[in-house]
């Protein structure tokens, strides 16, 4: 059997590729201007015309669509806004953005034939990281209006799996299923991955030596941050893959093999995907951090041109990977958001860099970056955890994380404090570990919302 699930594709010559995505490129210009008159509009104004476009490079000529934008549009003509390609009640299912509370999520809606492709973009990650049809797969997930894993659902039904909806459960039932119906594949967020190897501890269970053989990772940029992935290999005894996605696209755009090339594979006969530096918007070369921003083929319901994602990649040549498939590499993954990083007296605080740090040390349980100010002026930052081990190390894992943390930051001071287990959040999905309670972003502005 094939390594990969659409071998003609996925082992492309890069001058085919890019053929490939000239044309589809231009249907896709075509059907947005004819289907949708608010997308239409913008792209007259900008001079655009499908005709036009004639290399890869005639798409820097579309104008970038923003998330502000977006929601702009579904505030003026709501529930949906400008974005649709067919009237609501052409469409099947309803879906939104996760939401952080508060905010407006996007709401989404899809076809019967978009529920394809969204299934069979799911099919090229699984079947990439060695699922095959005799496979268990659990999924913990909620089954809600968040489009998260339903589409990874679909695709492994697709495959022929045997599938487990682990929606509406708690933790403790979740993780006797998994052990009682033998499950072969576990998919959930990076965090919650965690949190359910503790409770199998505190069970007394030992997943290592259980049937899962894979941890199908999403919804958070840690499932590509080395120490998380070798955490949580090393407890549920299993390789762990990273993929992303987006509810804006409905689906997976990227995925880890199963050669582990510590990132994931761009789908990039259903996607183009750009990295561009955020302030200038010019795009950047292989090796260096920029935004990515995606334009997607697959989504007849809602045709997304140039979405300005707020993800930030390094994007490198598939060559970085030795499975043979010519599908470029954003290495380390969604390394992460554009508007994720802190400034803290003049340092820039990415919480990502933070994990990969507090991840090395397994006796932490969870944590928390939180940042206050003192004194009315001074921003302080400091790190929260949660030791539930043995007394005897805890001072000295306390100094050298804090020293570390430090030296990883110029020198800022980032003191790391003990608090009682359990006195932290738990997050089953989009773990928000930092705590912004700085004087001078307080309020309810956007900047404190993470
Ligand atoms: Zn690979």
């Amino acid at each position: 059997m094939h390594a990969y699930w659409n071998p003609r594709h996925e082992t492309m010559s890069r001058d085919d590729l890019e053929a490939l995505q000239t044309r589809k490129l231009r249907n896709l210009l075509e059907w947005t201007t004819t289907r949708v008159p608010w997308q239409a509009e913008r792209l007259a104004t900008a001079g655009v015309d499908a005709a036009d476009i004639r290399t890869l490079d005639d798409l820097r000529r579309v104008p970038f669509l923003t998330r502000e934008q977006w929601m702009q549009s579904q505030l003026d003509d709501p529930p949906y806004g400008g974005v649709l390609a067919a009237p609501p009640e052409a469409a099947i299912r309803y879906h939104t953005t996760s939401g952080t509370t508060g905010k407006t999520p996007i709401r989404a809606l899809d076809s019967a034939k978009d529920w394809e492709w969204i299934a069979e973009m799911w099919c090229y990650a699984f079947w990439g990281f060695g699922v095959r049809p005799s496979d268990i797969v659990f999924f913990a997930f909620s089954y809600g209006t968040f489009v998260g894993f339903w589409g990874a659902h679909y695709a492994c039904e697709k495959l022929g799996c045997l599938v487990l909806p682990g929606g509406n459960m708690t933790t403790e039932a979740r993780v006797h299923l998994i052990v009682d119906a033998g499950a072969t594949v576990v998919c959930s967020t990076p965090t919650y991955a965690l949190r359910m190897a503790q409770e199998a501890q505190k069970l007394g269970i030992d997943l290592a030596s259980g049937p899962v053989e894979r941890v199908v990772l999403s919804g958070e940029p840690a499932g590509s941050i080395p120490a998380t992935k070798a955490l949580i290999e090393q407890q549920w005894g299993a390789k762990a893959g990273d993929t992303a996605g987006m509810t804006e696209l409905g689906t997976v755009v990227m995925f880890e093999c199963s050669h582990q090339p510590g990132g994931m594979h761009l789908i990039e006969d259903h996607y183009i995907e750009e990295v561009i530096d955020t302030e200038t918007d010019e795009p950047v070369g292989y090796g260096e951090l920029g935004e990515r921003v995606v334009t997607s083929f697959g989504r007849g319901f809602i045709p997304v041109l140039r979405y300005r994602t707020g993800d930030l990649v390094v994007r490198v040549p598939s060559t970085q990977c030795s499975c043979g498939r010519t599908f470029d590499i954003y290495d380390g993954g969604i390394r992460g958001r554009v508007d994720d990083m802190k400034v803290v007296r003049g340092t820039n605080v990415y919480p990502r860099a933070v994990e990969a740090i507090v991840r090395e040390y397994d006796a932490v349980d969870e944590f928390q970056i939180h940042l206050f100010t003192v004194e009315g002026t001074r921003d302080e930052i400091e790190v929260l955890v949660e030791l539930p081990v043995d007394g005897g190390k805890r001072d000295e894992v306390l100094d050298e994380l804090a020293r570390r943390l430090s030296e990883a930051h110029e020198g800022l001071r980032m003191p790391v404090r003990e608090v009682p287990e359990g006195s932290l959040p738990r997050f089953e999905l989009k773990a928000k570990r930092v705590k912004d309670e700085r004087e001078v972003w307080g309020g309810s502005g956007e900047r404190k919302a993470m």
